[in-house]
């Protein structure tokens, strides 16, 4: 039998000869009429007529698995990965901010630790644009910080109906508004597109770190920060993202460039990373061997990054391995790997990046 394959969201596709398949909405035997295709399987051209549709992927629906209370419908398919519930897309919240304080260090913490979390149905951040505006693409998470006293009250909320990766991205992301709300200086002003930037920045290294390759492609093909998390993910090769929370911290002026990262408080900066890098490596806090893990330009002076302590050249700092405490002399640090001391027995060892 002839018959039109339609990709939906795609190009239309001819095929000539198609096995007899089941449609994948009605289930009844597709024997005539155009078939299509939807990455959730076929369906028949009496479903193609269908009005009800799934919100998130299209595929027509007959009986819905289940809807938002604002009357979005998901299909079977998606029901899975969907989160509908208000408990656990709060839960989704606390656990992607426990992971990103894991991944960045107690730096990333919040002070004022208390957030309220709420899902709402309607997106009425887009209707309230007409969909327009900057707001308007995904805005399936809002986050606000209110003053009260000395502290900081925090709210998140996320939309119902959406796909748990999307939102635990989106989490992220709210929650790095969260942090940056307590943590610059009041009356600073950030470019705004910096500041989304900055957001997606987050969620994209969270997402990096659990290997969600199909988030990192959406994150960066987001149209919604104007090119800055592409900028920004570049940016940080060279710059850890901790140079940019310090310079979110302690910089100045509303752009950030490898100018504005390089000339902000290094001292600072050096203690924070010092912190962070400690944590990270809490797992082998007394390992073997030495090994160098980064290097950092700061003013155009490298630093080393050896069993979490830093090291500028000529800088002689001990450090604990499981046979014991070792006195180190760096004697050279470049873009690649160091050179170093052992004071004790004047022993060099070249220590290259992994
Ligand atoms: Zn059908
Ligand atoms: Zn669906
Ligand atoms: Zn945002």
């Amino acid at each position: 039998m002839a018959a039109f394959l339609i990709v939906l969201q795609g190009k239309a596709e001819q095929i000539e000869k198609i096995a007899p398949v089941n449609c994948g909405v009605c289930t009844l035997k597709i024997r005539k009429g155009t078939v299509y295709q939807h990455r959730h399987g076929y369906y028949c051209e009496a479903c193609s007529k269908l009005k009800t549709r799934c919100s998130l992927c299209g595929i027509p629906v007959t009986k819905p698995v289940a809807s938002t209370k604002d009357g979005r419908l998901v299909c079977s398919y998606d029901i899975s990965n969907v989160v509908l519930d208000e408990k656990i897309a709060s839960a989704l919240f606390q656990k992607t901010r426990k992971s990103l304080v894991q991944q960045f260090g107690k730096v990333f913490a919040l002070k004022n630790p208390e957030v309220t979390t709420s899902m709402f149905d309607v997106d009425y951040w887009n209707k309230k644009n007409g969909g327009q505006g900057s707001g308007a693409l995904h805005r399936i998470g809002f986050s606000h910080s209110r003053q009260t006293g000395n502290n900081l009250v925090h709210g998140v909320i996320l939309l119902s109906g959406q796909f748990r990766d999307d939102l635990r991205s989106v989490c992220a992301h709210e929650y790095t508004h969260l942090w940056i709300n307590e943590n610059k200086a009041d009356g600073r002003k950030i470019d705004p597109d910096l500041v989304e930037g900055i957001c997606e920045l987050i969620a994209y290294k969270l997402n990096q770190k659990s290997k969600n390759q199909s988030q990192l492609d959406k994150i960066l093909s987001n149209p919604y920060t104007k090119g800055q998390v592409n900028q920004l993910t570049k940016l940080t090769r060279q710059y850890p993202v901790h140079t940019i929370l310090e310079w979110i911290k302690t910089g100045t002026g509303d752009q950030l460039d490898q100018k504005s990262l390089s000339t902000f408080n290094t001292l600072s900066y050096r203690r924070q990373f010092g912190v962070v890098a400690t944590k990270s490596t809490k797992t082998t806090q007394k390992p073997d061997v030495l090994r160098l893990t980064g290097i950092l330009k700061i003013r155009k002076n490298p630093i080393a990054l050896i069993n979490g302590k830093t090291f500028k050249q000529n800088d002689v700092k001990t450090i604990k391995l499981k046979s014991g405490p070792i006195r180190i002399r760096c004697l050279k640090v470049t873009d690649t790997y160091v050179e170093i001391e052992n004071v004790g027995t004047g022993k060099k060892e070249i220590l290259k990046l992994p």
